[in-house]
């Protein structure tokens, strides 16, 4: 398998990307793959050696999303990440050549990287008419995606449009636009939907690949697990007001400047499986909610038609009770859970009356009966001779009490020590 001669890190360096920023990429790759920091040596380990992966990028029926998120990786930066990670053989929209110039270039780059390129795809294919909404170098934008797709030892779909037809694909659409998964199929096939990308995904794939020389580990929509595995609103900042209830109702209002969840604006979040919260946009620096905006649930299947209206609620998934919406079901578990608790408040409650009650009670016992048992003899037993003796035997009797008598009469408890058992 012919591969670019210099290695990925000799062509970082050479783009001037220091040690220290080096290290840190391999960090933040073993971040987004979700993988201890503990991996962190081994992707650096593995990027120092490993060669320029060659790469594909053909863009079909989308607005250009895309690349502009590729336009816009800070980390590494785009020309690290075009000149430095991977060895960027073909793009119609940032290559300097054009028309058949372009055309032959695509050839011979598959020619010589064959089964060892990347193809990305970018964009929705069309299939109505033969194809003819959209065309390469006057062939169907269909066929050229076959061509590419065949050689590649991998295949990317960037983007919803390339993931199920996304946009030009909604509600059946007019160009027929499919995914590519619909005309290259899903063997090789790695789904990055979003709308757009999030660069730092396709960055973490084929860092996967060149680390552990597979790629990453998919769901059954061939999307990986690293990024598309989480539920959005498990992972959202915001989450928290969620529980407690907060809620932004109207933009711009107390809640939304508050930072409070969006849930009742519409958000996806609870219906959504994306890394957004932790993978982040731009540079790291924000994402949707953080920004102020509900997810839309960009990178669910047919998210145009399945995900909307934006700015509300989905309807419940329940067949037999269409009319109730998720807020319905929400506020019915939120008042279940309530009454639960209150039920089960109310039972601890009782229950820890009955205890106290019965504990009070035993408390007496406790306390009541020595202090009856030790009272009888101190006060009956002294006073019995003391009265009952002639007078001038009283002093040879008296001594023999008094001895036992001692301790007894320590011991014995005071007047108010009687009363206090009684009071309570
Ligand atoms: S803002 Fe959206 S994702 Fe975040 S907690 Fe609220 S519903 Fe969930
Ligand atoms: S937050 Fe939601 S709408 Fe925004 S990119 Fe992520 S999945 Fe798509």
């Amino acid at each position: 398998m012919n591969r670019p001669d210099d290695s990925l890190y000799d062509a970082l360096v050479r783009r001037g990307m220091s040690r220290r920023a080096f290290l840190r990429f391999s960090a933040l790759m073993a971040a987004t793959l979700a993988l201890p920091a503990t991996y962190s040596p081994q992707i650096a380990a593995a990027l120092e050696s490993a060669p320029r992966l060659p790469l594909i990028w053909l863009r079909g029926q989308a607005c250009g999303g895309n690349t502009e998120a590729l336009l816009a990786a800070t980390v590494p930066t785009t020309a690290e990440l075009l000149l430095g990670l991977l060895s960027l053989e073909y793009h119609e929209s940032l290559m300097t050549s054009s028309g058949n110039a372009a055309v032959l270039a695509r050839t011979a780059a598959m020619e010589r990287y064959r089964d060892g390129y990347v193809a990305v795809v970018e964009g929705a294919i069309p299939t109505a008419d033969d194809g003819m909404a959209c065309t390469v170098g006057g062939r169907a934008f269909r066929d050229v995606v076959q061509e590419v797709c065949d050689g590649a030892i991998a295949i990317i779909a960037v983007g919803s449009c390339a993931f199920d037809g996304g946009a030009p694909g909604a509600n059946g659409g007019p160009t027929k636009a499919v995914g590519v998964g619909q005309v290259a199929g899903d063997a090789r096939l790695f789904n990055l939907p979003g709308c757009p990308v999030n660069v730092e995904n396709l960055t973490a794939t084929i860092v996967n690949y060149l680390t552990f020389n597979e790629f990453p580990v998919t769901d059954s929509k061939r999307r990986p697990l690293f990024a598309y595995g989480g539920l959005l609103h498990n992972q959202c900042e915001r989450r928290g007001h969620f529980e407690f209830g907060e809620f932004a109702l109207a933009w711009g209002d107390e809640g939304a400047q508050k930072g409070w969840c969006l849930y009742k604006l519409g958000c996806k979040g609870p219906e959504t499986f994306a890394n957004c919260p932790t993978a982040l946009y731009g540079g790291r620096a924000s994402w949707a909610v953080k920004a102020g905006h509900g997810c839309i649930g960009c990178t669910m299947p047919s998210f145009w038609d399945a995900m909307g209206p934006a700015y509300q609620r989905l309807p419940a998934p329940i067949p037999f009770a269409p009319n109730i919406s998720s807020d319905e079901i929400g506020l019915a578990l939120v008042g279940g859970v309530a009454a639960a608790t209150v039920v089960h408040g109310a039972a601890t409650y009782a229950r820890e009356l009955r205890n106290r009650v019965v504990g009070h009670r035993r408390r007496e016992v406790v306390f009541v009966e020595p202090a009856i048992t030790i009272a009888e003899p101190a006060i009956a037993e002294p006073a019995e001779p003391a009265i009952a003796e002639p007078a001038e035997t009283a002093i040879v009797v008296a001594e023999p009490v008094a001895t036992p008598a001692g301790p007894v009469v320590e011991s014995a408890p005071q007047p108010e020590d009687l009363a206090a058992p009684e009071e309570s």
